[in-house]
């Protein structure tokens, strides 16, 4: 058994922050990771979207900026694209070192190869997690813990109150992978879609304007969803079986190689690894239908050929715990502000088809893409980070305390990391002191984070131009 502050379950997108600001806050931390690499879903390689508000104030701020300003010194993040959703790309492979130093500089330990499998708790506390590897089973005690494993595994076996997916009827976003091809002629491409214009659209319900083609061409970094006539083509032969109407594609400047998001499984429950291990397998099987889809029908992909899969099947929804709080969609469209804020979210409120019937290889009922746009940060109550009945652990990502409209907001790469932060810092925080996560004096933690570079406040008004002055409207943004 050994004895840690501070044990971080999960070491993805919210979990790799989350270490590192327990450490720097001078906590024993470790995270024990089931992959092996810090960085989870944030190594895909799609772009963090939602950095900077639709009216271009920063949300994100904090260890991820940190992190993601680094990136661009270097030249391997852009700075923020896109007119509307401050849209960061960057290159996920240095990404992840630049991640692994930072943890390993801020003396964070890390447990890699390992699974978080139980949880003993008493008394409304986890005393101890339950780590399954090649060593065995093997129990970790903490005085403090946070659960970044985006299922919320902690809290669900330690007995916490979480949800699954949607209130009412449990239904959760689909599933899907990216993946990596090489060799793609761009210039073709976009010489495409400008003889068809058609091609570029809109998700259902975006409120903002969107990036004309000429934008996307010469802004690098952008990322875009086309190829709709192509695929009601190759749709009528059977050469393209999937559930969506658009691949999208996510560039990166220099890169003769871009990330494709179109895979998509309904569904499926994250947290069943039966569900999970379907999802795999129909997953690859559209890989392998898209590569050829787009080497046979897309100008400039003629001689792309697959060059990595990174993720695993990428979870949108899946459990969201019950917390003293709880965000709900209108709060991340109003931009509302709330006493104990922790950060800011901006990342569009993104919510792919829902259907509770659909499966594997069933069609889903429901209305593709439902993406708004977040034209105000909104403020994140710490009390979405607390669960509600569990004394010594704070939760951060995906599944903090959200509905299923505010979560398809809070899922964001940029909200994650700031989620991250604040659970890392109020964390050592409550084990320098020896005291419940909702009992923390809010006040202490918010200005610490704000000497750690976080953003509790929002200014007023807009620093863009208005929609009216950005280029000129040609549908298109991207369905994640
Ligand atoms: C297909 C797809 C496309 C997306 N596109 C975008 C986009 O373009 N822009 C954007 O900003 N966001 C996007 N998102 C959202 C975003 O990437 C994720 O929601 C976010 O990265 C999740 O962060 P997290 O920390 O909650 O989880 P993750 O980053 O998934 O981290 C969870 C970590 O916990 C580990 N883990 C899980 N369970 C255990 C356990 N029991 N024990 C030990 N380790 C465990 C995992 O291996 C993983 O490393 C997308 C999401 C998906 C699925």
């Amino acid at each position: 058994m050994t004895n840690h502050d501070v044990i971080v379950v999960g070491g993805g997108t919210s979990g790799a922050i989350a270490a590192i600001a327990a450490a720097r806050s001078g906590a024993r931390t470790l995270v024990v990771e089931k992959g092996n690499t810090l960085g989870g879903m944030l190594l895909a390689g799609m772009s963090l979207i939602g950095a900077l508000d639709a009216e271009g104030h920063w949300a994100l701020g904090g260890y991820g900026r940190e992190l993601i300003e680094a990136l661009m010194k270097q030249g391997y993040a852009t700075p923020p694209t896109g007119s509307q959703a401050g849209v960061i790309a960057q290159d996920p492979e240095m990404l992840r070192l630049y991640l692994m130093r930072m943890a390993r500089d801020a003396g964070v330990e890390m447990l890699l190869h390992s699974f978080v499998v139980g949880a003993k708790a008493e008394n409304d506390r986890v005393q101890s997690a339950t780590v399954a590897n090649k060593g065995g089973l093997e129990e970790f005690s903490a005085k403090i813990f946070i659960d970044c494993s985006g299922d919320a595994d902690l809290v669900a076996k330690g007995g916490g109150e979480f949800k699954l997916g949607r209130d009412g009827d449990n239904a959760m976003q689909p599933v899907s992978n990216l993946f990596r091809v090489a060799n793609v002629q761009l210039d073709k491409c976009f010489a495409y879609m400008e003889q068809h214009p058609e091609e570029l659209s809109l998700p259902t319900g975006w409120t903002g304007t969107a990036d004309s083609l000429d934008y996307i061409r010469n802004t690098p970094g952008v990322h875009f969803s086309s190829f709709n006539r192509l695929i009601r083509k190759a749709k009528e032969v059977g050469e393209f079986n999937i559930d969506r109407t658009r691949v999208c594609v996510y560039t990166f400047p220099g890169h003769v190689d871009v990330v494709i998001n179109v895979t998509r499984v309904h569904g499926i429950n994250a947290a069943d690894p039966r569900d999970l291990s379907c999802a795999e397998i129909e997953l690859q099987a559209q890989t392998l239908e898209v590569v050829e889809f787009l080497r046979k029908y897309v100008p400039g992909f003629e001689r792309s050929y697959l060059v990595a899969m990174p993720s695993p099947a990428g979870v949108r929804e899946s459990r969201h715990i019950v917390g003293h709080k709880t965000l709900v969609g209108a709060d991340v469209l109003s931009g509302r502000s709330f006493n104990d804020q922790i950060g800011r979210g901006a990342y569009p409120l993104d919510i792919h088809d829902v259907s509770r019937d659909a499966g594997v290889n069933r069609k889903a009922k429901g209305a593709g893409i439902s993406m708004q746009r977040v034209a105000r940060s909104y403020g994140i109550p710490f009390g979405c980070l607390v669960p509600r009945n569990l004394d010594n652990v704070l939760v951060a990502g995906r599944c903090i305390s959200a509905d299923h409209e505010a979560a398809a907001s809070a899922r964001g790469q940029a909200v994650c990391m700031v989620t991250g932060h604040a659970a890392g810092t109020a964390a050592a925080l409550c084990a320098r002191d020896g005291c419940a996560p909702r009992r923390i004096d809010i006040a202490t933690v918010q200005n610490l984070l704000a000497q750690q570079g976080a953003i509790l406040e929002r200014p007023p008004g807009s620093v863009r131009p208005r929609a009216s002055l950005l280029a000129p409207a040609m549908p298109s943004k991207s369905p994640l």
